[in-house]
């Protein structure tokens, strides 16, 4: 059986004729910067986030990169990070001059470990920057009681995590900003690059309206020097449409979590073999305790110490995998200036050389994750 990682079309087969008329609208109005439905996209997110204020952008990436420059983070400066992420995380500090300073990460969540954090903060530290990584929120309480004691901001790459809970205050809602991207496979997906900032901070707020657009205002004026991040009305227009089933499709995610949990267990596959993911207790709709964490399974990573043979074998099998990510970031031929060397985060060394992505997409049926979990036996055997 052919199991892809991620099928879109099923998506999009199901919303076709929502999705199709929110586009034509937009060519009837012929709006196509800014405007009406970027400015609903906006309020729509923001609320759903929890957060009063959001700023549309051209890209996860730009609104992680409008953060820092809000924050006016240039050469000179330090922002503390993972090394286990996309690139942008780290790409975008180093695109304003400042340098990225890692800390290592928990092996179990692979989110930034916060007791490692105030190791490193020294007077040039200017932002704490934190990746909910595959949808589940980092530590986030003693993290942001180091930054209010130092007096640093938090960013939070929620890039993969929007909708998800940490005792139950929602991604990019805690920090100062919170950076969300609308890249297809993301799980509130565009039909092309688009983001958002959002912030509780109103001053934040007009300073990030303003950095979108060249940092003019009024018009021809220019204050400080901005870009062009905006994001585009046809891309929030089809925001707007899929905002309203994001629920749905988490808990869609979630609930294929736990099939692969219970498929993985009848199947006798232990820890030893394969490690599944760490999940909150709340992921299981049973649960009535009171931890308040909400993982929205952008990805599903198990790990094993055999897993480029593991993936060989499934690839050949029809299923599709991915590896979130092969190189951590302190690896990277781009960042050799920064002198780490290959011992210096033994946790993200070891998990970008054992994970390994499952289909998890809401739309995967019951006989596909069985022929998944099906496929792992038979390599494991
Ligand atoms: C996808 C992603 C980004 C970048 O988002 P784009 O919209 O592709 O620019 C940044 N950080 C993380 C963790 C991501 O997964």
């Amino acid at each position: 059986m052919n199991v892809p990682l991620l099928d879109l079309k099923a998506q999009y087969s199901a919303l076709q004729s929502e999705i199709d008329a929110a586009v034509k609208a937009v060519f009837d109005s012929q709006y196509f910067i800014l405007g009406p439905e970027v400015m609903a996209c906006e309020q729509a997110v923001a609320a759903y986030s929890h957060a009063t204020h959001g700023c549309g952008v051209s890209s996860g990436t730009d609104a992680l990169l409008m953060a820092l420059m809000a924050e006016d983070i240039g050469p000179g400066d330090e922002v503390i990070t993972t090394p286990y992420t996309f690139f942008a995380t780290a790409g975008s500090i180093a695109r304003t001059g400042a340098r990225p300073v890692f800390v290592d990460i928990d092996p179990e969540t692979y989110n930034l470990r916060a007791d490692q954090i105030e190791a490193c903060i020294t007077n040039k530290t200017k932002a704490i920057m934190v990746v909910h990584l595959y949808g589940l929120m980092a530590d986030m309480d003693p993290i942001m009681a180091i930054a209010a004691q130092q007096g640093l901001p938090v960013i939070e790459d929620a890039a993969q995590a929007i909708g998800s809970e940490y005792k139950g205050r929602r991604a990019g809602s805690i920090g100062a900003y919170g950076c969300f991207s609308f890249f297809p496979s993301k799980n509130l997906g565009g039909a092309g690059d688009g983001g958002m900032v959002i912030t509780q901070d109103e001053q934040r707020a007009k300073k990030l309206v303003m950095l979108r657009n060249h940092g003019m205002e009024p018009k021809y004026y220019h204050a400080m020097i901005g870009g062009n991040f905006r994001l585009d009305a046809l891309q929030a227009a089809v925001i707007n449409v899929k905002l309203k089933y994001l629920d749905e499709w988490s808990r869609g995610r979630q609930a294929n979590a736990l099939r692969y949990k219970r498929l993985f267990e009848e199947a006798g596959i232990g820890p030893d073999q394969i490690q599944m993911p760490w999940m909150p207790p709340s992921t299981d709709p049973s649960y009535a305790g009171t931890c308040g964490c909400r993982h929205i399974f952008n990805q599903f990573v198990i790990r094993s110490t055999n897993r480029d043979a593991l993936r060989d074998h499934l690839i050949g099998q029809g299923i599709g995998t991915e590896i979130y990510y092969p190189v951590p970031l302190h690896m990277q031929e781009c960042f050799t200036y920064l002198g780490y060397k290959a011992v210096d985060f033994p946790e993200a060394e070891r998990a970008a050389a054992e994970t390994l992505a499952l289909p998890i997409y809401p739309e995967l049926t019951d006989e596909q994750a069985v022929a998944v979990v099906d496929s792992i036996q038979s390599f494991l055997r």
